[in-house]
């Protein structure tokens, strides 16, 4: 999609009427700013697109933050996942990686300025307590019997909070809003609790954490961030996030609120896809039918087919749900252009050739993509022996059924024209174990003379030079177009079944040699990458796509 044609979107615009009335002198900078709590998901990357794209877009910058202020859930792991994610999306963020907990001392600072204001007060009330005290969305609520504490009384409790002389749960401290306003995210919100849990990188220093509604937007002061996106939700904790920059008197980033992506067949809740990791469900976060982007990567994807999706699907305030198909439609078009066409037999049986010399060989021209002129071509070995799909056989050819049987010919790819003259049966099983075929000399690849008529080409590779490949087929694993939107049921319940299918196949003895970084059409079977697990010893793919939509209704033969 050329950048001219599309229209600005909303965010767009608010950006470009800043950078006109010279807003902040023209500077755009933009923050990304996960929760290392779990490794990052095709949402996130809408996320990350939209703010590193906006900040490119514009000449401006985009900070990595991580939103580190819940010590019992995050995790160094989640860190370095994060940072290896954006990384391979394309990004790079403005200097370092940047931490919440980096300001701790700052927002400590913070508070204790509140606090001086008389804006924020210690509340020795229970967690219960507070949350019946806080009314109803039509209900005023009530005042805390401590809302009046005097400024020293609270500068005294609240530094003992940060000493920890006080259990979790015993105090709090909270902004002294309204307890009537009819934003209940104004009635006297929690800006610290007492948590006495070490964290990933403040070890033991600090006894109270801050809430996220004071940690988040009191970053983006500190780092003076001109556009704060979020998702919608935070739509309604926008008026506070204004209320602290202007007691507080720091620097007015604005928060712009986005829908979310939500994608049919798919869960993005990092707990529920904790679930998924915890209980077994798939091998890990980076398990290729995980909506993460470990997983998109281990599937296959590339970074420039999750970068297209996102632009495709624009941003918008409206909540909506984008078809999966539409993620593996990116994917598709991308792979369609870099990927290497070769021949694979997922389900093999063995044809012979007999009136080709047994023991000869000869090695034909296959072009690596017709769609790159650049990529060149290889040479297959060609014998009288080969595998071909089991599927591309039928002892009683039904109507319209174009590949072999007896009597029937077909194109080997890039190789000649074959005739079936019979068939051997395996007497333990009754299936066919081998067909035996003529060849037409005169017909081969580009040089064909033959009068032999045939209606479809098939894939095969040469049964000497053949590698074997563990091939691992992925299909979605959900069976539901929204696993979690049941409220009487649980989303494990629709987990798909064949999500995964593991073959054993026959491949073409190039792909000896491909390295993780590569990504193959076999021809007639979908998309293919090598796992990271994979070896010249033990080669083992992973299907990334399909070459059509499965789960639309199949229109080709084959
Ligand atoms: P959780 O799943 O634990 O509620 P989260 O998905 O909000 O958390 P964060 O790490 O806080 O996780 O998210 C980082 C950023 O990514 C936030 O700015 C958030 O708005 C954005 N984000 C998260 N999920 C999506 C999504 N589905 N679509 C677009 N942006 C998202
Ligand atoms: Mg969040």
């Amino acid at each position: 999609m050329s950048e001219e044609k599309k229209t600005l979107n909303f965010i767009e615009q608010i950006v470009e009427k800043d950078l006109l009335e010279n807003k902040h002198g023209g500077r755009i900078l933009t923050r990304f700013p996960p929760e290392p709590n779990g490794y990052l998901h095709i949402g996130h990357a809408k996320s990350i697109v939209l703010n590193f794209g906006l900040a490119q877009k514009y000449g401006g910058k985009t900070n990595l933050r991580f939103d580190d202020t819940n010590p019992t859930t995050e995790d160094v792991e989640y860190v370095d996942s994060i940072l290896e994610d954006v990384r391979w999306l394309g990004y790079s963020w403005n200097g370092d990686a940047v931490y919440a907990s980096d300001y701790f001392e700052q927002l400590y600072e913070f508070a204790l300025a509140l606090i001086k204001k008389g804006l924020a007060y210690v509340d020795d009330s229970s967690a219960e307590e507070i949350a019946a005290m806080k009314g109803t969305p039509t209900e005023p609520g009530i005042e805390s019997p401590f809302r009046n504490r005097s400024v020293e009384e609270n500068l005294d409790l609240f530094e003992r909070m940060r000493t920890g002389e006080f259990g979790d749960g015993q105090k709090v401290l909270r902004a002294k809003v309204d307890m009537a306003a009819p934003n209940m995210h104004l009635r006297d919100p929690l800006m610290y609790r007492i948590k006495k849990a070490r964290h990933h990188r403040t070890g033991d220093k600090w006894n109270i954490y801050p809430m996220y509604d004071f940690a988040h937007g009191q970053s983006d002061s500190i780092e003076q961030i001109t556009h704060s996106i979020c998702t919608l939700e935070f739509e309604v904790h926008r008026p506070l996030y204004e209320w602290f920059i202007q007691k507080l008197e720091i620097f007015p980033s604005r928060q712009i609120e986005f829908a979310r992506l939500n994608l049919s067949y798919t869960i993005m809740s990092k707990r529920r896809l904790l679930k998924l990791v915890e209980g077994k469900y798939v091998s890990g976060w980076d398990d290729p039918r995980m909506p993460t982007i470990s997983g998109l990567r281990r599937r296959g994807y590339t970074p420039e087919s999750i970068r297209n999706f996102a632009d495709r699907i624009g941003i918008a305030r409206r909540e909506n749900v984008i078809d999966v198909s539409l993620l593996e439609f990116s994917v598709r078009e991308h792979l369609n252009k870099i990927a290497k066409r070769v021949m694979v037999v997922m389900d093999p049986i063995k044809m012979v050739i007999t009136n080709y010399p047994a023991g000869q060989n000869e090695l034909l021209d296959s072009v690596n993509n017709p769609e790159d002129d650049q990529s060149g071509s290889r040479q297959l070995i060609f014998s009288n022996t080969l595998y071909i799909e089991r599927d591309d056989f039928m002892v009683e050819p039904q109507k319209g059924f174009y590949r072999l049987g007896p009597g029937l010919s077909v194109r080997l790819k890039d190789a000649y024209k074959v005739t079936c003259e019979n068939f051997v049966l395996d007497e333990a099983t009754g299936k066919v174990k081998e067909i035996h075929c003529l060849y037409h000399p005169d017909s081969k690849s580009g040089q064909d003379t033959s009068s032999v008529n045939v209606k479809a080409t098939i894939h095969w590779v040469d049964v000497n030079s053949a590698v074997n490949m563990e091939i691992r087929l992925y299909d979605r694993l959900f069976l539901d177009e929204a696993p979690d939107g049941h409220k009487d049921k649980d989303f494990l319940e629709f987990l798909n079944p064949d999500s995964l299918k593991v073959i054993q196949g026959k491949a073409e003895a190039s792909l000896k040699d491909a390295t993780t970084h590569d990504h193959f059409q076999f021809m007639r079977m979908g998309y293919f990458c090598p796992d990271p697990d994979s070896s010249t010893e033990k080669l083992i793919f992973n299907r990334t796509v399909t070459l059509k939509d499965a789960w639309q209704k199949q229109k080709g033969k084959n």
